[in-house]
């Protein structure tokens, strides 16, 4: 099975995936925890990164296709995987494309996941994120069992720089001009399933498996 989860810059998609990760036991592929530990770890690609990152851009077409096409030709990605952050471009969809072709695989569904702009400023406001292993949290709506630290390592939680108010509005420009376009894309090609994601996060995830279930 393949998933592709889209929709806004704290749109949710981290937090259900995590629940699609132990449903359908395949992995959780998030590009934005992968340039994270690139960043984390100075690796070149992480030093090119960086800047994008911390000043809401998107980091290069390029860049993340090749890093791409080294995850998905993975052993653990022979069963499927949950996409989480990444096609971000019309290119970027093209490139995903031709990988599939080179591959022999296609998405089984695009879940995108609808958030207005302003609940997305006031949620970034409270997300707190184990960098490890990508858990997130929100100080208000979904809080670890004792304050700031991960609830299975016991290891501290951090904010994420690019959370502040002006960069979020920045992402979210970013989103609607490069991402949002996706959404056509996959119309086209049958594809798309809209949730509302303004809802409690268990019942968003309800109705991401009756999805799922009827796929
Ligand atoms: P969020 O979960 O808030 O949507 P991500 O963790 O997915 O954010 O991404 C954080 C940042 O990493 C983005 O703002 C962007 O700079 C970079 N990034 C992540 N995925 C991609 C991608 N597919 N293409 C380009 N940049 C990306
Ligand atoms: P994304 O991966 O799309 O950037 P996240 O899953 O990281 O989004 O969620 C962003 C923040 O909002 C986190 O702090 C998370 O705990 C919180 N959150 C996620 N889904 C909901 C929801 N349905 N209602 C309230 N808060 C949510």
């Amino acid at each position: 099975m393949k998933i592709l989860l889209l929709g806004p810059p704290g749109g949710g998609k981290g937090t259900q995936a995590k629940f699609l990760i132990d449903k359908l036991n395949i992995p959780q592929i998030s590009t934005g925890d992968m340039l994270r530990e690139h960043v984390k770890n100075e690796t070149n690609l992480g030093i090119e990164a960086k800047e994008y990152m911390n000043s809401g851009q998107l980091v290069p077409d390029k860049v993340i296709l090749g890093m791409m096409k080294v995850r998905l030709n993975q052993e653990d990605c022979k069963n499927g995987y949950i996409l989480d952050g990444f096609p971000r471009t019309i290119p970027q969809s093209e490139g995903l494309d031709s990988l599939f072709l080179e591959l022999n695989q296609s998405l089984d569904s695009v879940i995108v996941i609808e958030v207005n702009d302003d609940t997305i400023v006031n949620r970034m406001a409270g997300r707190r994120v184990h960098l490890p292993s990508g858990r997130v949290y929100h100080i208000q709506y979904n809080p670890p069992k004792i304050e700031n630290i991960d609830d299975e390592t016991g290891e501290k939680l951090i904010i994420r720089p690019d959370d502040e108010e002006s960069t979020v509005r920045k992402r979210l420009e970013v989103y609607h001009s490069e991402t949002s376009p996706l959404i056509n894309y996959y119309e086209s090609q049958n594809l798309v399933y809209k949730i509302n994601g303004e809802r409690d996060i268990n019942i968003v995830s309800d109705s991401i498996n009756e999805i799922i279930n009827n796929l």
